[in-house]
């Protein structure tokens, strides 16, 4: 079946500087491969004489994390960064000395994973603590989050080397916080990766099991899957369609949940191997679909118009199963190679270009923040259900957003007074209104977490309102207030005596 099958991302086992070269050099330009090949001499002498629990060269570790970014086409920089990822925290190389080598923004970028640290499950708070970090660090550049998904993947699959509780908590932190993250951004490669990678050490046996029915259906439908894509392919080369078609196996762990909902009745689950058609546009797919169901019959109310109507994290395709060859039944889905890219790396890669012109902060960064909320909130539901995690934090804090997406931690019930103390004590000072998900609020109505607050200053105002210290929660904003009100109660009652003493 690897005949037909398009397998996405490789992870080798073994990798030389050359492997990441090859792969760079089909999308970068010739600088930014010798850039890489310097930041590897750079890597390789820092990590000298560092070898992984597995017993392997310890550069192995980044450079296959560097060549995983490659193959999703990550900016240079990004995977440029990836080779370096680890030298800060595991070597006596700085991050200044990077810096001078390397320019800030690759430093930048080391600099967000290192602060990051190493996300260990040691006890409740450090972990919340980490968690915190870890969407902070987002909001500051998505592109951390990219090379900690790929550093992850490569943690995964080097799984085997450690302790059993340790495989465990790596694997359930994959499973219950990268993948939800990676899934938001729409990073569906990488998701399907962290599932099915952490799934295998959480359900061993479950796996399994789903493993030896995914091979089964696929070696049953190889023969005439093949026969399929040669027909089609026959096809849309004499009609003049570029196309792409290959045999797409479904995901270990999405496999698994949809067996679990069709009561492991196998015969009703008829995507386990797709069948994929990349063209070039739009214009193409219908084409495309066209001649699908000229050959072959569709299945009644399944032909479904992602592209008109896409999925709601963005998602496109047109999906339509059919009776092909014997009364086999085929899922097919077509796409452009633009709609492909976006669904197996994200939105990311296309709509967060990080060139110098893009620093400004764009209304597309305020549904970056309030998209970072949503996925916040989704995390913090899956992790209701992990053992653990049965503690009040999440109660008793809240997580809310700058227009700009930092992320701003308050206590419960905490009101967008707070919130513009926290920013900053002139802000407080001047604050006048206040907008959340940009509608207009009271100043003493309660923040929740996710929302997006925005304070309207007024440069004129005199200072706080006495009212204000009645609904504010946190300390810092009931000190400003108070010591704002006493100075100027004060430069009133010394007003008072001037005008007295002038009388
Ligand atoms: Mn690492």
């Amino acid at each position: 079946m690897q005949d037909l099958l398009f397998s996405e991302i490789q992870i080798p086992k073994k990798i030389e500087i050359n492997d990441l070269l090859v792969s760079m050099r089909k999308y970068c330009q010739e600088s930014d491969v010798e850039r890489a090949q310097l930041a590897y001499d750079f890597a390789a002498k820092a990590h000298e004489g560092q070898f992984r629990r597995s017993g392997e060269p310890y550069i192995y570790h980044p450079l296959i994390t560097a060549h995983i970014l490659s193959q999703i086409q990550a900016e240079p920089n990004i995977v440029i960064a990836g080779i370096m990822h680890d030298v800060p925290e595991d070597t006596a190389v700085t991050l200044e000395d990077i810096e001078k080598n390397f320019g800030p923004d690759i430093a930048n970028m080391i600099k967000g994973i290192t602060k990051l640290g190493k996300l260990k499950y040691r006890g409740m708070e450090r972990y919340i603590e980490n968690l915190r970090k870890l969407f902070v660090a987002m909001a500051e550049d998505i592109r951390v989050m990219i090379i900690k998904f790929a550093d992850r993947i490569h943690n995964l699959s080097t799984l085997d080397s450690l302790p059993p509780e340790k495989q465990k908590r790596v694997a359930l932190e994959s499973m219950e916080i990268y993948a939800p993250i990676a899934n938001r951004l729409g990073m569906g490669e990488f998701k399907g990766l962290l599932e099915d990678m952490s799934f295998k050490y959480l359900e061993p046996k479950e796996y399994e099991r789903v493993v030896k029915i995914r091979d089964q259906v696929i070696t049953d439908k190889h023969a005439y899957l093949k026969k399929v894509i040669e027909k089609l392919k026959l096809e849309m080369n004499q009609v003049g369609i570029k196309n792409n078609i290959h045999g797409r196996e479904k995901q270990i762990f999405r496999l698994y949940q949809k067996l679990k909902r069709k009561n492991w009745e196998v015969d009703k689950i008829y995507d386990i191997v797709a069948v994929r058609i990349i063209v070039e546009d739009v214009g193409n797919c219908y084409a495309a679909l066209g001649i699908v169901h000229k050959l072959y019959t569709p299945l009644k109310g399944r032909i479904k118009d992602y592209i008109a109507q896409p999925k709601p994290n963005g998602y496109q395709s047109l999906h339509t199963t059919v009776f092909c060859e014997d009364g086999q039944i085929v899922e097919f889905q077509i796409r452009t190679k633009e709609m492909h890219e976006e669904s197996e790396y994200g939105v990311t890669m296309s709509h967060w270009s990080y060139d110098e012109k893009h620093k400004t902060r764009s209304k597309k960064d305020l549904n970056w923040a309030k998209e970072l909320a949503n996925m916040q909130e989704e995390i913090l539901n899956n992790m209701k259900d992990l053992e653990e995690m049965k503690v009040d934090f999440f109660r008793s804090h809240i997580f809310v957003f700058t227009p700009q997406g930092d992320v701003i931690d308050l206590p419960e019930d905490a009101t967008p007074v707070d919130f513009a103390y926290h920013i900053h004590t002139e802000v407080g000072n001047k604050c006048n209104g206040a907008k959340v998900n940009d509608q207009m609020v009271s100043l003493d109505s309660f923040l929740k977490s996710g929302d997006v607050v925005e304070i309207i200053t007024d440069k004129n105002r005199k200072g706080p309102s006495p009212d204000w210290i009645k609904f504010v929660k946190t300390h810092a904003a009931k000190n400003h207030i108070r010591t704002q009100l006493n100075t100027s109660r004060a430069s009133w009652i010394k007003n008072l005596f001037d005008k007295k003493a002038s009388k």
